[in-house]
């Protein structure tokens, strides 16, 4: 119990709820701006999750405290959704949806999570099928079954686990699809041509002869990605590219440059609403090279700072 109480009041915590405190109120302060700039059109929208799960806030790692949405705000989102009448689609129809083939429906909404956390079959789906949704889970080939321990800022074992492949069947069998999150999870901007192609290639005819289904979606790690990344995903076999970029998918975004709607811990739930109606869309340009620079730097930084004062149980 001692230990709980020093740990909840440990420096790394306290700043993690400032960082998302911080998150919450600019949000809020940006809804007004966001409102103004709004693009009111029908193209579609796809949600972007990493972790859900109730894991007590002192058991998770810097990253993870700010990427998880907690189980019952998940369920609130659900039922917001499905208040609004909102139906979730399949990669298929989404696809069927881009090129023309099927009628675009306001109400469509594509739900994706990255890296499969162990948490996405555990407390997720439950929750998803209670409202009637499916999702797709974008894999790391080569951590499947693993922990993500191997990232900077991440979790003790036992809170970083994620999806193995009994899991990932019993997901597939729940009528949610699977797609590619690389083999290993690198920066494909950085990468040779001749890695760039094996790490989509063959992350996604790995999924194939495991899971037996055909893998045509990749999402790209930390949303990095360029010209020659979005190529490179087509001559791999792929036919629709996930980025981080916020914003919805019209006639005037590729398949290989999808951009997506991030909902984390920050998303209290009149943000979640507000996103939805496309308030928070022209934030895209977080995904320019220099902000990411800048966000990292900031990060490293304080996870140095964080490190030695959390002592070696970390
Ligand atoms: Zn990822």
């Amino acid at each position: 119990m001692n230990s709980e109480l020093n740990s909840i009041s440990q420096p790394g915590i306290l700043l993690s709820r400032a960082r998302i405190n911080i998150k919450i109120w600019l949000k809020y302060l940006l809804i007004p701006i966001g409102i103004l700039l709004r693009q009111n059109n029908d193209d579609l929208r796809v949600l972007f999750y990493h972790r859900v799960n109730s894991h007590l806030f002192h058991e998770l790692g810097m990253v993870s405290r700010e990427i998880t949405v907690h189980e019952k705000t998940f369920e609130r989102q659900l039922t917001y959704l499905a208040k609004h009448g909102y139906r979730s689609v399949t990669l298929v129809e989404f696809e069927r949806m881009l090129s023309g083939e099927q009628k675009q429906d306001s109400k469509a909404i594509l739900i994706t999570f990255d890296d499969g956390y162990a948490d996405n079959f555990e407390v997720a789906a439950p929750l998803l099928a209670k409202y009637g949704f499916t999702a797709t889970v974008f894999l790391v080939t080569e951590m499947i079954g693993g922990c993500n321990n191997v990232w900077p800022m991440s979790d003790q074992p036992q809170f970083g686990r994620l999806m193995d492949e009994e899991a990932l069947k019993k997901w597939i069998a729940e009528g949610h699809e699977i797609g590619s999150h690389t083999c290993s999870h690198p920066d494909l901007t950085t990468l040779d041509k001749d890695k760039l192609i094996e790490q989509m290639r063959a992350s996604r005819l790995t999924l194939e002869k495991i899971f037996g289904v055909s893998c045509k979606s990749i999402a790209y790690p930390g949303g990095a990605m360029n010209d020659r990344v979005a190529i490179a995903a087509k001559e791999s076999g792929y036919t629709l590219g996930f980025t981080t970029r916020s914003g919805t998918n019209g006639k005037n975004v590729s398949n290989l440059k999808l951009r997506r709607t991030e909902v984390s811990a920050s998303d209290r739930d009149f943000i979640f609403a507000m996103k939805l109606k496309g308030v928070f869309d022209w934030l895209g340009f977080r995904e320019s090279k220099i902000y990411k620079k800048a966000i990292f730097q900031i990060n490293t930084l304080f996870d140095r700072i964080i490190k030695p004062a959390q002592g070696p149980s970390r």
